[in-house]
């Protein structure tokens, strides 16, 4: 049993799944604050957000982004923001446009790796830079770590102040191509955290059918929970989620089972060292 609260991240959208892949995918700005305010309501404290272009294609207006955050904030009022950087979002310096929006929170990839059909370029100029950007906007970063050797790197960065205290890492597994589902690599994670990052808190994410495997893995290891359609489209093999709302109540019955509470946006706020809003 963990007294610490479990922070719920619910990524919503993401750049892949389609609306013909499942329906439940909200892809308009309107969609997906509706959908985010369902899976508030069910217990997230963090919204992980991409956005998409009328075709569904992912897209980087930072207009978009704008209107998505004003929404949130009016509907999901105390919500933690998280704004996607990641490389489906635009390329390059486009992938930041949206950061002098200030999000509470913004993801951070500091080293490459390969996903499924392609390579996910996170050169080291551009890694430094969105560091630099996050810090000039008072953005806290998610360090997603596809790769044991990206927790090595968010150490260094932090370190070097380029990252402030203290990094957040989240660690994502289930990417065909990159780092699979694997306790033993999952423990050695968080040994490592403790070592390179002590006062850092952690989370993860499994992508696809193995999101449930992670989430019953970290809520009893003292970690924060990542769910949602960007990640898993799916409640079982034969069953589509119906909304993000229902991936977010399985993480709070994992949650109940292990006598976990779930935090509120408040004590998400506190634990991650985000100032409350006025
Ligand atoms: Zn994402």
């Amino acid at each position: 049993m963990t007294e610490k609260p479990c922070i719920i991240c619910v990524a919503i959208t993401g750049s892949v799944p389609m609306k013909a892949d499942n329906p439940a995918v909200p892809t308009t700005v309107e969609e997906q604050i509706e959908s985010t305010h369902e899976a508030f309501e069910a217990g997230a404290a963090i919204c992980h957000a991409h956005v998409r272009n009328d075709d569904e294609t992912p897209s980087s207006d930072p207009e978009k982004f704008a209107r998505l955050k004003e929404g949130l904030e009016k509907h999901c009022p105390g919500m933690i923001i998280q704004f996607s950087t990641g490389g489906r979002s635009g390329a390059g310096k486009e992938r930041g446009g949206h950061l002098p929006l200030r999000p509470d929170m913004a993801s951070l990839s500091v080293g490459s790796n390969n996903f499924p059909t392609r390579v996910y370029e996170n050169p080291p100029d551009l890694v430094e830079w969105l560091a630099s950007e996050m810090l000039t906007y008072d953005v806290k970063p998610e360090i997603e770590a596809f790769d044991l050797s990206h927790i090595h790197h968010a150490a260094l960065m932090h370190r070097q102040g380029k990252l402030a205290d203290y990094p957040y890492v989240q660690f994502v597994m289930g990417v065909k191509n990159a780092m699979p589902v694997d306790r033993p690599t999952f423990d050695f994670y968080i040994e490592t955290m403790k070592r390179l990052l002590p006062n850092s808190e952690w989370c993860a994410a499994g992508i696809g059918k193995d999101q449930i495997t992670v989430n019953e893995w970290t809520v009893p290891a003292g970690g924060h929970a990542r769910c949602g359609l960007e990640d898993n489209i799916r409640l079982d093999k034969n069953t589509l989620a119906p909304s993000n709302a229902a991936l977010v109540k399985r993480v709070v019955e994992i949650c109940d089972k292990h006598e976990r509470p779930v935090a509120t946006w408040q004590q998400a706020r506190d634990i991650l060292g985000l100032k409350q809003p006025a």
